[in-house]
C-alpha cells in the first residue's frame, strides 16, 4: 500500500463515526487497523440521514489516504425483516434499503446484518426475512452485498445456527443469493453452544459442510463474558473471557481465514483508541505465535501495561506466583478492569453489573429484553446521492429488526 507500518492483514475494529462517516478511516488508521466496520447512521433511530455529495467524496478520499483495505457497514438495530407485522417489516425494508444505498454511495461493499426476530413461527419468519433481503437487494442494484451475521440466538432471533443461516440464503432467488455472504461472531457462536474454545477446527469443518468457507467474508473476533451455550451476548477482551486466547491464536494463524475480514467489537473502556490498539496488537502477536503454547508472555505484558494502581500489589503477587507456576495461573483478569464511564452508566434504567464501555452498552442493549413499542415516528424517504460502487479488490463481493419490540434504552453517543 506504500503506507509505512501498515500490517499485511485484514484486521481492525468497529470504529465510531462521530463527526461524520469521513472521520472513520483516520480512526482506523490510528489503531493500526487495516479493516474497519462502521455504522452509516445512528443505529437505534429510524431517521435516515442525507449523505451530501461532499461527505461521500471526503469519505472516499480519507479511505484511500488511510490505506485501509476493507470496510464494512453494520446495519441498524431497529430493522426486523422477519417481523410478522407488515407495517414494521415495510419500515424495516425501507431502512435496510437506506443502508444499502448509503454503502453503494460510499463504496462500502458489504452491510453486516443481523437476521430478524420471527416473533410468531421460525419457518414463516425465515421466509419473510429471506424475501425481504432479496427485495431490498433488488431495489438497490449494484455490487453492494449483505453479510448475514450469525446471532447469539436469544429470544426469537433467527440465524443462530449454520443450518438456519444456510436456509436464509437458500430461500432467496438466485440473483439475490449471489450478493449474500456470511459474518460469524466468535462470541455469538460460543453463546449458541458451538465449541469455539475447545474444538474450533470442528466448528469450521461444520461450517464448510453446511455452507462453505468461501462464503465466510467476515469474522467478528470477540471473547465472551457468558458461558458456552448461555445465549448471552456479552463481549469481552480477547483472551480474557470464557473463550480464551487459544481460539483466537488459531483464527489468526489459519491460512484458510487469511482472506476473511476480521473485526473486533470488544469493550472500548474509557479509551477506545488505547483498548482497540491493544487488542489488535494482541491478535497480531497471536498470528506470530505457535498454537497450543501457554500464554504466559501475554499475561506478563498485560500486567506491565495495566492502568489500575489499585490492582498493582495483587498483580505483582500474581506475577510472582505465575513465575512459580510456570504460567499456569490465568492472570489477565488481574489487570485492566475498568468501570463504565458515568455518562454511560447513567443511560441504564438499572445499573449494569458487567464492566463495559460504549460499544458493549450498545451490544447488551441489543441483546437485552425489549419493550413493545408503538414506533410512532414517521420515516422520511431515504434521500441520498448515489454514485457507482467503488470496487476494492480485497473485499469486492462477487435484511434485520423492529421487531415488534424496541430497544429498552438508547445506545451511547460514542457509537453515533
Ligand atoms: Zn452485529
Ligand atoms: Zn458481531
Ligand atoms: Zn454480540
Amino acid at each position: 500500500m506504500g503506507l509505512r507500518g501498515l500490517a499485511d492483514d485484514l484486521l481492525g475494529a468497529h470504529v465510531s463515526t462521530l463527526g461524520g462517516v469521513a472521520t472513520a478511516p483516520a480512526r482506523g488508521r490510528e489503531i493500526g487497523a487495516t479493516a474497519i466496520q462502521l455504522f452509516t447512521k445512528t443505529p437505534n433511530q429510524w431517521r435516515e440521514p442525507i449523505l451530501a455529495a461532499e461527505e461521500i467524496a471526503r469519505f472516499r478520499a480519507e479511505l484511500a489516504r488511510s490505506g485501509i483495505r476493507a470496510v464494512l457497514a453494520h446495519d441498524s438495530y431497529l430493522i426486523n425483516l422477519a417481523s410478522p407485522d407488515d407495517t414494521l417489516r415495510a419500515k424495516s425494508a425501507a431502512c435496510f434499503i437506506g443502508e444499502l444505498r448509503r454503502c453503494r454511495a460510499l463504496g462500502i461493499p458489504w452491510v453486516v446484518s443481523h437476521p430478524g426476530n420471527y416473533i410468531d413461527a421460525p419457518a414463516a419468519g425465515l421466509d419473510r426475512n429471506a424475501r425481504a433481503y432479496a427485495d431490498c437487494l433488488t431495489a438497490v442494484p449494484g455490487n453492494v452485498g449483505v453479510l448475514i451475521e450469525g446471532t447469539a440466538g436469544a429470544g426469537t432471533a433467527l440465524g443462530s445456527t449454520f443450518e438456519e443461516l444456510r436456509a436464509l440464503r437458500e430461500a432467496m432467488p438466485i440473483p439475490a443469493r449471489a450478493r449474500v455472504g456470511f459474518c460469524l461472531d466468535t462470541a455469538h457462536l460460543h453463546a449458541v453452544g458451538y465449541d469455539v474454545a475447545g474444538a474450533l477446527d470442528e466448528v469450521w469443518e461444520e461450517f464448510e459442510q453446511e455452507i462453505g468457507l468461501a462464503l465466510l467474508k467476515c469474522l467478528h473476533l470477540n471473547d465472551s463474558k457468558g458461558a458456552r451455550g448461555s445465549r448471552l451476548d456479552r463481549h469481552e477482551w480477547i483472551g480474557e473471557g470464557t473463550i480464551g486466547a487459544e481460539a483466537f491464536r488459531r483464527v489468526m494463524r489459519d491460512p484458510r481465514l487469511a482472506p476473511v475480514i476480521k473485526i473486533i467489537e470488544t469493550p472500548k473502556g474509557d479509551d477506545p483508541l488505547r483498548h482497540d490498539r491493544r487488542m489488535l496488537r494482541r491478535l497480531r502477536g497471536y498470528a506470530r505465535q505457535q498454537t497450543g503454547r501457554p500464554n504466559r508472555t501475554k499475561h506478563v505484558i498485560a500486567l506491565r501495561t495495566k492502568r489500575s494502581r489499585s490492582t498493582a500489589p495483587l498483580a505483582t503477587v500474581l506475577l510472582m506466583l505465575q513465575g512459580l507456576a510456570a504460567g499456569v495461573l490465568p492472570l489477565a483478569h488481574a489487570s485492566e478492569r475498568l468501570s463504565a464511564p458515568a455518562h454511560i452508566e447513567a443511560q441504564h434504567a438499572t445499573p449494569c453489573l458487567a464492566l463495559h464501555d460504549a460499544l458493549r452498552c450498545a451490544l447488551c442493549h441489543y441483546a437485552a429484553t425489549r419493550v413493545v413499542a408503538g414506533h410512532t415516528r414517521v420515516q422520511s424517504a431515504p434521500a441520498i446521492h448515489v454514485e457507482p460502487c467503488l470496487t476494492r479488490s480485497a473485499v469486492a463481493p462477487t435484511g434485520g429488526s423492529e421487531h415488534l419490540t424496541a430497544p429498552a434504552r438508547p445506545p451511547p453517543a460514542l457509537l453515533v
